[in-house]
């Protein structure tokens, strides 16, 4: 037994060990990636309810490493957030979402993850408006979605960058709410116009009563506030079912209406939904 636990340990620290060197090579590579435009940006639609038209796209970063295959992008975002990275990352996430907006309809908008890190730095601003500027695009249509956790560490700094954004145009959505320890208390003294609540709640509102009440009430609660409600991850008939019957939910996300894709699908996909 004695002799097993060693190796144990051992695979352990083998697999600690190569583990750091995985997330050492990732993030070098990563810089090559960004140089060499080795990262795609996806979309997925986020759909009205009460017209079935396509509301929205969410641009979703996509990095296929050329050795070690697809990289989730949990992963290498969060080794850009460590390195620094990510300012580089979202500033071409915010470029190249512009430049595909504009393609499509007016009524369409795109929205854009940015981090705690795009939060906490002096650039964000700027390379908003250098997107906009660059693409012509309607500020209305730009959408900047922030989760909790990144509005943790700076709270005021990051009050004060979103609200000179959503003083400019831009929408502000609070992404994965119902997730971070303090939903309610980001509720006052932030620009947020709309709210997306995260799919561990969609998940059980067709099985659970409990879970429907309190989706309905987050989003009683959210459009008392004037806020855009979105419901994510929604994969099947019978949940959108139960939102369309029992919620004022506005926009739906997920699977049901489309995995995130290219922007050559994207358009297509606009296109068919939101046809006179
Ligand atoms: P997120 O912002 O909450 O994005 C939604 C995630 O849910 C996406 O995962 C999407 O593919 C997934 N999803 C959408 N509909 C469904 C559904 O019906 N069922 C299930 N099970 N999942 C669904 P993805 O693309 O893997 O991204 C994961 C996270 O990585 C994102 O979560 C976001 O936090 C981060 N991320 C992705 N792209 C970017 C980016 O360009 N910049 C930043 N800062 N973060 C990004
Ligand atoms: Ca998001
Ligand atoms: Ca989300
Ligand atoms: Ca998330």
């Amino acid at each position: 037994a004695k002799a097993r636990g060693k190796g144990q340990y051992q695979a352990f620290v083998a697999e600690m060990d190569s583990d750091f060197r995985y997330r050492q090579r990732l993030k070098s590579d990563l810089a090559l990636a960004i140089a060499q435009d080795e990262l795609k940006l996806f979309y997925q639609p986020l759909v009205d309810l009460g017209t079935r038209r396509v509301a929205g796209c969410e641009a979703l970063a996509r990095w296929t490493h050329p050795e070690l295959g697809p990289i989730p992008p949990d992963v290498f975002i969060g080794l850009a957030e460590e390195t620094g990275q990510i300012s580089a990352i979202t500033r071409w996430v915010l470029r190249t979402a512009t430049a595909e907006c504009v393609n499509w309809p007016k009524s369409v908008s795109v929205a854009v993850n940015v981090s705690a890190r795009d939060l906490r730095g002096e650039d964000l601003a700027m390379h908003v408006s250098e997107a906009l500027e660059a693409s012509g695009l309607a500020p209305g249509r730009l959408e900047i979605e922030v989760t909790e956790t990144a509005l943790i560490e700076d709270r005021e700094g990051a009050a004060a960058k979103l609200e000179l954004l959503a003083a400019n145009g831009i929408g502000i959505a609070l992404d994965d709410f119902g997730t971070g320890y303090s939903s309610l208390s980001y509720l006052h003294g932030m620009a947020f116009s709309k709210l997306k609540i995260d799919r561990s709640f969609i998940a059980g509102i067709t099985t659970s009563e409990r879970s429907l009440k309190l989706m309905a009430n987050v989003a009683r609660l959210g459009r008392d506030l004037d806020l855009v409600l979105v419901a994510e991850g929604v994969e099947t008939e019978d949940q959108l079912e139960a939102i369309a019957s029992h919620t004022t939910i506005d926009q739906v996300q997920g699977f049901l209406f489309g995995r995130p894709m290219p922007a050559d699908e994207t358009r297509e996909l606009i296109a068919s939904m939101n046809q006179a």
